[in-house]
Parts: C-alpha cells; structure tokens; sequence
C-alpha cells in the first residue's frame, strides 16, 4: 500500500466555494483520500510513507478539462498561415481543423498526444476529455502520461479521416476500442463514443453511435450549436433546430455532453435540463468565433455546465480567466457569474460532466486523489491572499506556472514543479520534429495546389 500525507498547507480548499482549512492536511491511500483536517489531528492519526510539507502552498482539486483535443497541436501553426480573419465555424474548420486532422498519421499521434497530456499534467488538469484520431495511441499516452483521461476519438463520415474504411469499419473499431479501454488503468481511463457533430455525420450514423453508447452505458458527446452560421444553416435543413433533432436522434441524457452549446434559445436550454444533459463551455475557441453561450441562463435552469479549453496549447488557468472576462463583458441583463463559478465549473461540474462526480472534483474521504498544489511563495500573482479572495484569486489571477505538485489517482506525478516520471526534452523534441513534418506536408500540399481534405458527402444531409 501506498500512502502520502500533505501538510501544513496554508490553505486546503476541500469542496467549493468556501470549504477551506487554514493549516490543513491531505491523507491519500492508495489511490484514494483517506482523511482531510488540520494538520495537527491528521499527522496524530495516520503515519505515511510520504509527506509533502505544503506550507506557503494551496492545496486544491485536480482542474477537469471538459472538453479537448490533446494532440493537435500542430493545428495552430497554420493561424500562421492565415490571409483573412476567421468568419464562422465552417471557415475554421475548412482552413485550420480539417486540413490539420487530415494528416495525423499513426506513427505520430502518441508522440502529439504526449505533448498535449505533459502540458496539461505541468498546469494542473488532472482529468481531460480528449477528443482524437486514433483511439490505442491516446489510450497508450494516457497510461503513461499518468493523468486520468476519457477517450473519444472523433467519428466522422463527410470526410475521409488518414485511417477510416467507412462509416461501418469506424464503429466496429470503435466497439473495440470501448473494450479494449473503456475503464482501463484502474479505472483512470473512460470511453466516450464521440460523432464529432450532427452536421458531419449521416443520421443513420449518430444512431448507431448512440445505441453503442447505451450497449456499453459509456457517454455520448458531439460539438453541437457552436456557431451562429453552423446553427443557421442547421435550421435551413432541420426547421426543428439541432438541439431538437439531436433529442429525436436520441442523443440526448444524463450520460450526454454537448460541446459548446453557445446559440441556444429558452427552449433548448430547458432541454437540455430536461434530460439530464451536459455542456462543457469552451470560451477560449468560442471566442475566437465571436460567440458567447448563455451560461447564467443555462446554469439557473439546472443545465450541469463544466469548462473545457477545445485546444492543446491551452489550460484551465486560462479557460478560467477566459470565462471570468467573457462573462463579464456581456449585456448587464444576461450577467450572472459569481467570481468563484468559473473554478466550479472546471471541478465539480466538470466531473459531473463527465459522469465521474462521485470520484473526482472535492477533496473528500473516498474520493479518489487527484490534487495539486498552487505555490504562494514569492508569488506576486496570488498576493495579498485572504482565506475570503483566495478562490476569485486563483479563477482570476491563478496561471499554470504556479502550479507545483501533481497527484492523479494516487500517484505523485510532479513535485515541486519537476515531473518525476516524464523526460520532458524528448517530449517535445519528438512533437517538434512531428509538426515540421506537417508543415512540410501542408507546404507541399498547397503548392502543388492539391486539396487539403477528401470529402466523401456535404455536411447538413
Ligand atoms: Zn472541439
């Protein structure tokens, strides 16, 4: 058995929004929290194999990533290549996402998803939904990056993904693969059946997707209502609107989470609360797009709203931060965030987004232990510090360079900002070499004037 104690810290923040020790202490077991209190009463009690004196730091859940796709990295080198600002979803994903995910080959994708996992482990996510190529690649990285992962591979049949046989070949792999890693790891390793949105996949298709979710009892998820002109152009082909459609597909349910979900009316909000169904918030991409979901509104209709980033190069530091702003910039009527809703959001919601709410996103006896620590010394970011501000401080001024210590499932992944079990420099010199070799591919491609997609079918059929 192993066992760790956590110390002394300055502040332990067991459950939001003001559950929060002064001089607290942490004990794990294996992979779960054993006893949670002052210092003094837990150091008497229990005797572990490991401490770790926390003292000038905040002790804190694990961040939840609602919504990611780890290893695409490689996609943001081509904003560099961009002659004109983004217009709307379906202009993003002819000139930046599909051209990226058309070239993820196999030989790469661990090597991409290792980045993207290091990335997120070094600034405090410990739990990520992972939407991605190739289902064994990213199940290999999340055994060995050490976070907890759910696996999603995306499921697409308008066009013609580097490894796809066919809408039929996809979904028995996909069988498999739920198999093969739907609670792989101890557990640290969930399946979600992923149809990468309603517009890009055959009706027929998301049926099947969701009738082997329910065979499995694994989630559901797809992007859905993303954009105005994707919701627009929905609703010239399906009067009823997507969010309705997606429930007459049966795609919606308390095991369901829809990306997004930024253009949504009353009725579809109360939908959504109806069944049960999650969003993650992404507003770090939905920005870019210049949208804003309703987020006050869904969340005082009961909607479970976790936070997501929907890109590697970021992290829910910044997801957070990006909310905070979005939120408070919106018309004085439709205002409604509390400062501390945003941290919320990327843990207790988050978990219950991904239906791990009984295991992850308090620090709580049973719990399963995925903590990490925030370092306060010499850190003018997180200054000066009150037990009242500390959870607006961190949503607001928090970074992923404050973090210090990493803890999933039990296991002590990086201490004092140094990852014990992960050779960073060759990390990233492997999803270096990767990404020169797309940008050599997509150089090649446009010169040659060569499309940089195959399409088999037109979206919104
Ligand atoms: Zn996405």
């Amino acid at each position: 058995m192993s066992s760790i104690l956590i110390k002394n810290a300055r502040y332990v923040i067991a459950s939001l929004p003001f559950n929060i020790l002064e001089q607290g202490a942490v004990y794990i077991e294996d992979n779960r929290i054993v006893a949670v209190g002052p210092t003094k009463e837990i150091e008497a009690r229990y005797n572990a194999a490991q401490e770790i004196d926390a003292q000038d730091k905040v002790v804190m859940p694990g961040l939840i990533d609602a919504h990611n796709h780890v290893g695409e990295c490689h996609m943001f080198t081509l904003f560099g290549f961009l002659d004109s600002p983004l217009t709307g979803i379906q202009d993003a994903l002819e000139r930046i996402v599909w051209p990226a995910w058309s070239w993820i080959p196999q030989e790469a994708a661990y090597d991409l998803e290792m980045l993207g996992l290091m990335h997120l482990l070094k600034s405090g996510t410990t739990t990520v939904q992972d939407c991605y190529m190739w289902p064994d690649e990213a199940g290999r990285a999340a055994v060995d990056s050490g976070l907890r992962v759910e696996v999603s591979p995306t499921l697409v049949t308008s066009l013609k993904l580097k490894d796809s046989k066919g809408p039929e070949d996809d979904l028995a792999r996909t069988e498999a693969a739920i198999q093969r890693w739907h609670g792989a790891a101890n557990g640290r390793i969930t399946y979600r059946v992923h149809p990468s949105s309603t517009y890009n996949c055959h009706e027929w298709f998301l049926k099947e997707c969701a009738a082997l979710a329910s065979k499995y009892d694994v989630g559901i998820a797809t992007h859905l209502a993303e954009s105005v002109d994707e919701v627009e152009r929905a609703r010239a082909v399906w009067p009823q609107g997507e969010v309705r459609r997606a429930y007459e597909l049966g795609l919606m349910g308390p095991k369901t989470l829809f990306f997004h979900s930024c253009v949504l009316d009353d009725e579809e909000i109360a939908l959504y609360a109806e069944t049960g169904t999650s969003a993650a918030h992404c507003p770090p991409t939905n920005s870019m797009l210049g949208n804003v979901a309703r987020v006050p509104a869904m969340l005082a209709a009961g909607v479970n709203v976790g936070l997501g980033t929907d890109m590697p190069t970021h992290d829910m530091f910044k997801a957070m931060l990006s909310c905070s702003q979005q939120h408070t910039i919106m018309p004085r009527e439709i205002r409604g965030l509390m400062p501390w809703t945003p941290l919320e959001m990327a843990t207790t919601k988050a978990a219950r987004a991904l239906n791990l709410q009984d295991d992850i996103g308090t620090l709580e006896p049973g719990k399963k232990a995925d903590i990490i620590t925030l370092d306060l010394s010499n850190n003018t970011r997180l200054f000066p510090l009150t037990r009242e501000v500390l959870i607006t401080f961190i949503t607001v001024n928090g970074t992923g360079a404050d973090v210090s210590d990493v803890i999933v499932d039990g296991e002590l992944l990086m201490r004092d900002k140094q990852l014990l079990h992960l050779d960073e420099a060759a990390i990233i010199a492997r999803a270096e070499a990767w990404t020169q070799e797309f940008l050599t591919y997509y150089k090649g491609k446009v010169e040659r004037g060569e499309p940089l997609i195959e399409r088999i079918h037109d979206e919104y059929v």
